[in-house]
């Protein structure tokens, strides 16, 4: 059982099953928290203090190292809403523990769409703005609105706008300044914009296809988050089976320069032209050619199906994922001069 409003924290909780990598690890402290309310309360009333702290979401984006000598605050305060509506969008807001595919899954079947491309990105609501998660040619910056979080300074509560959220490729404040680590702003509720004006977001080529396949001409919302959720169900291993953290590292964007360096070499390159004149590239197709796709290192290995995606095949721990990490991140810096970075928290 978890933290209540009167008790203090549970001592030496098992990590093991609140990350979905799978890896082994206690917190010294654990509290879950179900509501903004008692979050206020265990601040003013707790005082953490100097005690380190890791706020938790779903868990899967987090490299567990072992034990975490500080208190771990396990988001999961529920609920959705209809916030307010004009002539141009639906507002709707939703706990920061609410897993992120259902909260998209309920909007879509109250009729408002515009988040169906995020469909199936694991982890929760108030975790999603934080590394603004993307996917197939959408952001969730795009589509949101504000952000309650809890100075945990202060025990305030202060709303976060989309320009104090400073969004980027996967990328906010939160990360920039550090405070998903130190746990300093605590993401209370999320609201997102939904426009009333829908525009198909169809043009990533393995969507197109899946409702190609279909015979799909001009896709619904629905459509799209059907196609979503095939195209990744097909990719992506399902983390109640074989425990991963989805994509490891992120998609490297490099100069004009090195780009056509690489195109030159490798004709098959996929490379994205960004707004700002750089280049996107696939991190697993560099992965794919370094010769990781499928192929493992101790315990854990780069997925078959998606050289992006790290596997735990059993018994692995956060120094396992960390070796394979820096042999991948080797391999392919020897290879083609480019770093990559990693995707998750290590914790
Ligand atoms: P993918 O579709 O194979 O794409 C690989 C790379 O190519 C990504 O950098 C993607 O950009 C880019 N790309 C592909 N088609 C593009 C197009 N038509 N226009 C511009 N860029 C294009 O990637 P995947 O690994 O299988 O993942 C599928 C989607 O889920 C991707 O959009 C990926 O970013 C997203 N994803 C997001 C998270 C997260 O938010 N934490 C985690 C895992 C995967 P983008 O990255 O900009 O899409």
């Amino acid at each position: 059982m978890a933290a209540t409003d009167s008790g203090w924290p549970l001592a030496g909780f098992d990590l093991a099953r609140a990350n979905t990598l799978a890896l082994p690890g206690h917190a010294a402290l654990y509290a879950e928290i179900t509501s903004a309310d008692q979050l206020a309360r265990f601040v003013s009333e707790r005082s953490p203090g100097s005690l380190r702290r890791f706020v938790l979401g779903g868990g899967s984006n987090l490299v567990l190292s072992g034990d975490f000598d500080g208190l771990v605050l396990h988001m999961a305060i529920g609920g959705h809403e209809l916030a307010g509506e004009d002539d141009e969008a639906w507002y709707v807001r939703a706990g920061a523990g609410e897993s992120w595919h259902d909260f998209v899954g309920w909007t879509l079947t109250q009729g408002w769409p515009g988040l169906e491309n995020l469909s199936l990105i694991p982890g929760t609501v108030g975790a999603a703005p934080i590394q603004n998660i993307g996917a197939y040619g959408l952001e969730v910056a795009e589509r949101f609105h504000s952000l309650t979080a809890c100075d945990m300074d202060s025990g305030e509560f202060v709303r976060f706008d989309r320009a104090a959220c400073r969004f980027g490729y996967r990328d906010s404040v939160f990360k920039q300044e550090g405070w998903h680590l130190d746990g300093r702003f605590v993401i209370t509720d999320v609201t997102f914009l939904l426009p009333k004006a829908w525009q198909a977001l169809a043009g990533y080529a393995e969507i197109a296809a899946e409702l190609a396949a279909q015979s799909i001409a001009s896709a619904d919302a629905r459509q799209i988050a059907a196609a979503v959720v095939a195209v990744r169900r097909r990719k992506l291993p399902d983390p109640a089976q074989i425990p991963n953290a989805g994509s490891f590292f992120h998609n490297p964007v490099v100069d004009v320069a090195t780009a056509g360096r690489l195109r030159a070499a490798y004709p098959a390159l996929p490379c994205y032209p960004q707004a700002d004149g750089r280049c996107k590239l696939a991190a697993g197709w560099l992965i794919e050619q370094a010769g990781w796709k499928g192929k493992a290192l101790g315990p854990v290995s780069m997925y078959e199906k998606q050289a992006l995606v790290m596997i735990n095949r059993g018994g692995a721990t956060g120094a396992d994922v960390r070796a394979l990490m820096q042999a991948v991140q080797r391999d392919v810096m020897d290879k083609f001069a480019v770093a990559l970075t990693p995707e998750p928290i290590f914790l």
